[in-house]
């Protein structure tokens, strides 16, 4: 069984999708056994998004992701970091296909929703960065 990061971003909360989001979420199969809302603030957002710090939106990525709480979460099921990558679908805006979280309800690249670990190592990694040891 594995754990992810998963985090609800403020427009999902904004735009009152949480519910709706969580419950794909369950209906996969897979369980919530953290959560908690917060805000964040930039140090700890140029330290999740260290891979991107340098790029020209990540001043947008900033604003947005500190414009309201997140909802951080620690999803746990089979498979769940990639099955959660599949429920989330594409980062891109435009390659998002129907039936996933960010292709029904996505309209931009940077307000996309919601967050999931990408690999075993960066799931340790955000766990251990959002909720402590
Ligand atoms: P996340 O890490 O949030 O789950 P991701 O792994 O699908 O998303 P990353 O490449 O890690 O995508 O980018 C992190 C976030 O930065 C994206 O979710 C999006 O909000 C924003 N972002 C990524 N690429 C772009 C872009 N080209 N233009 C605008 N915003 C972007
Ligand atoms: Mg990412």
């Amino acid at each position: 069984v594995q754990q992810t990061y998963i985090m609800l971003k403020p427009d999902a909360l904004q735009r009152g999708l949480a519910g709706e989001i969580i419950s794909r979420i369950e209906k996969k199969g897979y369980h919530m056994v953290r959560c908690e809302l917060k805000m964040l603030d930039e140090a700890i957002l140029k330290e999740h998004y260290a891979h991107i710090a340098d790029k020209p939106f990540f001043p947008e990525l900033v604003a947005y992701m500190t414009s309201g709480p997140v909802l951080a979460m620690i999803i746990e099921g089979e498979n769940a970091i990639v099955g959660m990558r599949m429920l989330m679908g594409a980062t891109k805006f435009g390659e998002a296909l129907p039936g996933t979280i960010r292709g029904d309800f996505a309209n931009t690249t940077t307000e996309n929703l919601i967050h999931g670990s990408d690999s075993e190592e960066t799931a340790a990694i955000e766990i251990k960065r959002f909720f402590g040891e």
